[in-house]
């Protein structure tokens, strides 16, 4: 089922995100928390791409079970940055040879160590060569809401998002935030420069202190004071703390919902005691 018509069809929906193993060796615990989540029901689960597509193909059997033996529909991620065209192009074959119907196209971060493939310089290029492909491919893009790191103004980024989504884009997914005002501020500054397809917060839940550094690391995202203080109160209690990051991911969830923000997107990490957290508290909102 393509995504754009799940948000059409549906007035509210959540979905979650795994990534594949970064070894063969981690495929079969991986593959156990992508089936617990599914058995969820979410409306759609996504799978990341490993960086530089070292772990593409367990992208492919991951999304592949999902969609397949677990009946979910699912949202394929494919980078660009460090690949040719024609792996590209296979990647975006295999995808369909297993009935996947959602790709989220990226263009990747940067190898540090440099790159080594100039194939493809933005998200936009490989937006129009999976469209040209199979125009009936449903595509997800990113989109950043304290801008992206490498774009000093953010004015700069929009206006390279709406090219984005001009190319062919059917949603976006935000990075993740945690004050709902910087998304909110966001999306008036999109829908007025006439980005009009549907934006899916992407919420991450904080259950573990050391989270906070990587994701920041990571993202870039700025932690508000009510979420250092949760940090603080029960960082050496780590039951306490999971139990805090999900009643706060799914506060800021609930904000969104009662905004008319209706769409949205948990980063779940491969975890399904998080999953089942968060659809325990929204259980009956979202239904
Ligand atoms: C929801 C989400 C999911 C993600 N999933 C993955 C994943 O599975 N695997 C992974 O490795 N990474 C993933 N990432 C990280 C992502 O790959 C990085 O953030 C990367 O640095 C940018 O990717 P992009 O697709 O947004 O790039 P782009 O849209 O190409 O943007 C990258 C930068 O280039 C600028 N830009 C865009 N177009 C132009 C242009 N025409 N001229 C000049 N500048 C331009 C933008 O303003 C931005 O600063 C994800 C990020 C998000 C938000």
């Amino acid at each position: 089922m393509k995504i754009k018509d799940i948000l059409r069809d549906k007035e509210v929906t959540l979905s979650f995100e795994v990534f594949p193993p970064k070894t063969d060796a981690g495929y079969e615990a991986v593959e156990k928390a992508a089936a617990e989540i599914a058995a969820l029901k979410p409306d759609f689960m996504s799978v990341t791409y490993g960086a530089g597509g070292g772990t593409s193909k367990n992208t492919v059997n991951i999304a592949a079970d999902l969609q397949n033996k677990y009946n979910t529909p699912v949202l394929a991620h494919l980078t660009c940055v460090s690949s040719t065209k024609d792996y590209v192009k296979e990647m975006i074959k295999a995808y369909k040879d297993n009935g996947i119907e959602n790709i989220m196209a990226l263009r990747g971060d940067i190898p540090k160590e440099g790159r080594v493939c100039y194939d493809y310089d933005h998200a936009t290029e490989l937006i129009y060569d999976i469209k040209s492909l199979d125009p009936s491919i449903c595509i997800g893009g990113a989109c950043y809401p304290e801008g992206h790191v490498e774009c000093a103004r953010q004015s700069e980024d929009i206006e390279h998002l709406k090219g984005k989504v001009n190319a062919g884009c059917d949603f976006l997914t935000t990075q993740m935030f945690f004050d709902n005002s910087t998304l909110y501020q966001f999306l008036y500054r999109i829908r007025e420069k006439g980005i009009e397809v549907p934006v899916l917060p992407g919420i991450m839940p904080i259950t573990n202190a050391k989270q906070v550094a990587r994701s920041v690391a990571l993202s870039g995202s700025t932690i508000p004071q009510k979420m250092k203080v949760m940090v603080d109160r029960f960082a050496d209690d780590p039951e306490k703390m999971k139990e805090a990051g999900i009643i706060y991911a799914s506060d800021q969830i609930i904000d969104l919902i009662s905004n008319g923000v209706n769409h949205i997107h948990v980063y779940s990490m491969n975890k399904p005691d998080i999953a089942a957290g968060i659809m325990r508290n929204l259980a009956t909102i979202i239904r």
